[in-house]
């Protein structure tokens, strides 16, 4: 199938409904130089150590015993096996096989939705990292969206956990700055509290902030008020 199947244009083009993965154990293709490193001849999409490793975590997930070589797995896009063939297939027969998955499987999520929910988890991840909570949050709630799209559930998923673990990160300096404020550090809980609301103006949690600041602000002027000015 290797030079005959998955290099059929028919078949090119029916794939790319499909995270296609491939795993061969074979490390006698050859190399064919591309972009300056040395792809696997066969498939320079891949090295052989690429492929190699794939047949070894693949196998034995969907296979015991003797595998009659090629073999094919398909799966829905959880990677729960819907059905498998030990033996060649022609390409004809590669893509009828397909089609029926797909008609029991329904639409998959379109290639454009796919990469721009890749797109965003990344994003999500990264102003997670540089502590840039809103963006974060913005980017994951992007992905969250897409939930009534087909096919979305994985993204949709792994968008909710970085949404859980963002707000988790948002009510730990919330906590910190109630904390700071309660130990009676006026000064440095101002600065904490500023720095939420300079990030989720216009939110709950902003309005937590600013109502914590007013409420500090007041207590102050009170104690002018009573000539017990605030010591600094
Ligand atoms: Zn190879």
């Amino acid at each position: 199938m290797d030079s005959s199947v998955y290099a059929n244009k028919d078949f090119i083009k029916a794939s790319k409904r499909w995270v296609c993965v491939y795993g061969s154990k074979d490390s006698g293709h050859g190399t064919e130089k591309v972009n300056g490193a040395e792809m696997c001849k066969l498939h320079p999409q891949l090295t052989c150590d690429d492929h190699m490793k794939v047949n070894g975590e693949v196998s034995g997930k969907f296979f015991t015993g003797t595998i009659k070589m090629p073999a094919t797995v398909w799966c829905d896009s959880d990677g729960k096996e819907v059905g498998k063939q030990q033996g060649a297939l022609s390409s004809k027969q590669l893509i009828e096989k397909m089609a029926e998955v797909e008609k029991q499987l329904g639409p998959g999520l379109g290639s454009d939705e796919y990469w721009m929910a890749q797109d965003r988890l990344a994003a999500g991840e990264k102003a997670m990292g540089e502590a840039k909570l809103r963006d974060a949050l913005a980017s994951f709630n992007e992905v969250v969206k897409m939930e009534k799209l087909p096919g979305s559930k994985a993204v949709v998923d792994r968008a909710k956990a970085g949404l859980e673990r963002t707000n988790e990160m948002v009510q730990a300096l919330v906590a910190n700055a109630d904390e700071i404020r309660s130990a009676g550090d006026l000064d440095r809980a101002k600065e904490k509290y500023k720095e939420i609301l300079a990030q989720f103006r216009g939110t709950e949690i902003g309005k937590k902030a600013e109502k914590a600041l007013a409420e500090m602000e007041q207590a102050e002027k009170d104690k002018v008020k009573k000539g017990n000015p605030p010591k600094r």
